[in-house]
């Protein structure tokens, strides 16, 4: 069932991601060679915590950390480690949700370490566009699915691959609610989009293949053919015009 939100229940969803942006600033500052992603995840945990909050995803489904730190080959729940040190040159996307009065945001930014290769940057770059792509289509009157089309289309016409065993979501007063957000599709399907809906829109994205394998630890999601994947993410709100960015900086 996809829950509708009042106005007040959005401006409580902003007041979430508010805190989860201010995280992100943190982290944002604190990614460097020779950083270890435990260290990138307890400042993080700090800010969210330090503003009341609780981060969205320690201990969702038994996940052992506060957010979700994946690097290079890994595409999604990287679990932070003092034994993974940051490099020059590597690609680490960041999953941050904090849970507050009643509500959760949910954003992801992947960020690169140092000098990265041109085509890192064309792959972050083109998460992040595919994002934007998507949520020109969230709004009243359109589909779920041109959303998902929109994403599809920037990823692969630059030669990109999305994953597609993992989707966006709605997003409230649970971490994951309905609908699913695909990040590929044919426009024009599937579930309306009405003004009061706030979903996660997050393309997750590969420089090869699609395919996606969990680790042995039960989260760490990593591409099939080792290439490198990047993620963003934001919790937004629908509107009748443009959509509201809930987990943007004030
Ligand atoms: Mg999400």
């Amino acid at each position: 069932m996809v829950i509708i939100k009042s106005s007040a229940e959005i401006v409580k969803m902003r007041k979430a991601g508010e805190i989860v942006a201010l995280a992100f600033a943190a982290v944002k500052d604190a990614v460097r060679d020779g950083v270890t992603t435990g260290e990138l995840n307890r400042i993080a945990h700090e800010v969210i915590t330090s503003r009341g909050a609780v981060p969205s995803f320690l201990r969702y489904n038994g996940f052992p950390k506060s957010i979700c730190a994946s690097v290079n080959e890994v595409v999604i729940h990287g679990i932070p480690s003092e034994k993974t040190v940051l490099k020059n040159g590597d690609v680490i996307s960041v999953d941050i949700g904090a849970y507050y009065d009643g509500y959760h945001g949910d954003r992801a930014v992947t960020f690169g370490v140092g000098d990265i290769s041109d085509g890192a940057k064309r792959l972050i770059q083109t998460a992040e566009d595919a994002f934007w792509a998507g949520i020109s289509h969230a709004r009243e009157g359109e589909r779920v699915s041109d959303i998902s089309a929109a994403v599809q289309q920037t990823v692969e016409s630059r030669g990109f691959s999305v994953v597609r065993d993992f989707v966006g979501h709605g997003v409230g007063s649970s971490l994951h609610e309905s609908p699913e957000v695909p990040n590929y599709g044919q426009p024009g399907r599937g579930v309306r989009l009405y003004q009061g809906m706030t979903i996660a829109v997050e393309p997750m994205i590969s420089a090869g293949r699609s395919e996606v394998r969990i680790g042995s630890d039960g989260w760490t999601v990593t591409t099939v053919d080792g290439s490198l994947s990047a993620h963003f993410e934001h919790s937004v709100a629908v509107t009748a015009n443009e959509p509201l960015l809930l987990t943007a900086e004030v």
